[in-house]
């Protein structure tokens, strides 16, 4: 007897591989897609700039900034330049429900410290102490060419944004590692983490003295001399100033067959972007529930703060557009619009790293190619900290991607006893929506050059856009 093919049954449960199903069409489309997207990557490199950059789209796509004219459809609202939402108001009320895919914009980077700058009296150069944001593997931002981005607010509260080191006759910076001839003691006795101590993650700012000087820490003096020629700022203005160190290296194909995009901030500008893309589609119409992107900020940081996904902002926003809406917007029938909404928590996801199998269980776990990732919950150990979606909910959000013909997958953050990570989901979850974690998985996630299958990519622009378009 012939051996039973269970895989033809229709019993049995296989993801799919994009690239081995999708038709041509949509190969294309995938491809194409990933065009404007690394474009994205290089414009929108701080969470800042992602707001801009995101602004100016919308602009473009003739979106109000609220408080907007009665019957305007398509608003948004930006807050302290860090977090923003976007919405197109639908047929239904809001008080019935809306449609949600919400990501941050933050991403793990190397910032200044407030009083940066120094002549380190070993070396003769001037330095900028820095001070880390976010989960990041301390000796990968080392020896690595590093751009600076940022705004300093000078006395008369004048702001000058600062960007350095992308174009390519940029100078870049370089925070030293040490060699490897004498890192013996210093680094090879020291576990991984403890390698790097961050009190030596100092960068080197310049080197050069006025010619002839006599003065103090001249080479400090100069580097002041620069920064007050080129921007007019003086060391002070440095107190107040959000300054950070990024990858001076622009988001590229990687791989022979061009299949996939390595770039820095893809945590979680990917889903930011993906989010924002489906939500353009429906612009030309008039949805028929509401369709909200919401951008958030902090989140690599326990989204904290008054941009992060914890703060008042979103129940703000909320609460406008319902009056735009026409609609009450007291506190009861806020919270119903919230307890009626249903939300993708768009956060990305670690994909199977064909080096580390073993932090996954790969039967639960997202390999690239295979479509966008779905999380029922993340946290860590027991599900700690998690928001775990309701199987109601998951299974609805599963028939809108099937429906859609959208390529997806289930999978969790590694094994249980791995380690683990979170999102903002619990947190708009807390407000009583369905929400689940629904977005790309990377290879290299927090690194300098996060990878993302181009598969993928274009598996969660098309996943949102059949969740935002549902009913
Ligand atoms: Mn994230
Ligand atoms: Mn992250």
């Amino acid at each position: 007897m012939k051996k039973k093919d269970t895989k033809k049954s229709g019993l049995t449960y296989e993801r799919k591989n994009f690239w081995k199903e999708a038709d041509s069409e949509q190969i294309s489309a995938a491809m194409e897609f990933a065009e404007a997207y690394k474009k994205f990557l290089d414009a929108a490199r701080t969470v800042r700039e992602t707001i801009d950059f995101t602004t100016a789209l919308l602009e473009n796509h003739k979106f109000t900034a609220l408080p907007a004219k009665k019957g305007q459809k398509r608003v948004f609202s930006v807050f302290r330049n860090k977090t923003m939402a976007i919405a197109i108001l639908g047929k239904k009320p809001i008080s019935e429900g809306f449609n949600m895919v919400a990501a941050h914009v933050d991403a793990p980077r190397v910032d200044l410290k407030q009083n940066p700058l120094y002549e380190d009296s070993s070396s003769s150069l001037a330095c900028m102490k820095t001070h880390y944001y976010g989960g990041i593997k301390k000796y990968q931002w080392v020896s690595t060419p590093l751009a600076l981005h940022g705004i300093i607010f000078k006395k008369d509260g004048t702001a000058v944004n600062i960007s350095i080191g992308d174009k390519d006759d940029d100078p870049v910076f370089i925070i030293p590692d040490l060699l490897p001839h004498l890192a013996r003691k210093e680094q090879y006795a020291k576990n991984l983490a403890d390698a790097v101590d961050a009190s030596k993650m100092n960068l080197v700012f310049s080197g050069m003295v006025e010619p002839g000087t006599e003065e103090k820490e001249a080479a400090k003096g100069y580097a002041l001399k620069l920064l007050n020629d080129a921007y007019g700022i003086t060391e002070a203005d440095f107190l107040s100033a959000e300054l950070e160190l990024i990858p001076a290296t622009k988001a590229r194909d990687a791989g022979l067959d061009r299949s996939m995009v390595v770039g820095y901030g893809q945590d979680d500008r990917i889903c930011a972007y993906t989010g924002l893309m489906a939500l353009l589609d429906n612009m030309d119409k008039t949805p028929e529930r509401t369709v909200i992107a919401y951008f958030s900020d902090k989140e690599e940081v326990g989204s904290m703060g008054n941009t992060g996904a914890h703060s008042i902002f979103i129940q703000d926003f909320v609460a406008q557009i319902m009056k735009q809406n026409g609609e009450s917007n007291d506190s009861v029938n806020l919270r119903k619009a919230f307890m009626n909404a249903q939300i993708l928590s768009a956060d990305v996801t670690a994909a199977i790293d064909p080096n580390y199998p073993g932090v996954h269980e790969k039967q639960n776990a997202v390999i690239f190619n295979c479509g966008v990732g779905i999380a029922k919950f993340t946290g860590s150990g027991g599900k700690s900290g998690c928001n775990d979606a309701n199987a109601e909910f998951t299974a609805k959000v599963i028939r809108i991607f099937n429906d859609a013909g959208v390529y997806w997958q289930m999978g969790e953050l590694g094994k249980p006893d791995e380690g683990g990570g979170g999102t903002i989901a619990y947190i708009l979850a807390n407000l009583g929506a369905e929400v689940i974690d629904c977005g790309t998985a990377l290879m290299g996630m927090h690194s300098l050059y996060e990878l993302c299958s181009k598969a993928d990519l274009y598996s969660t622009y098309r996943a949102y856009k059949a969740f935002l378009e549902s009913k």
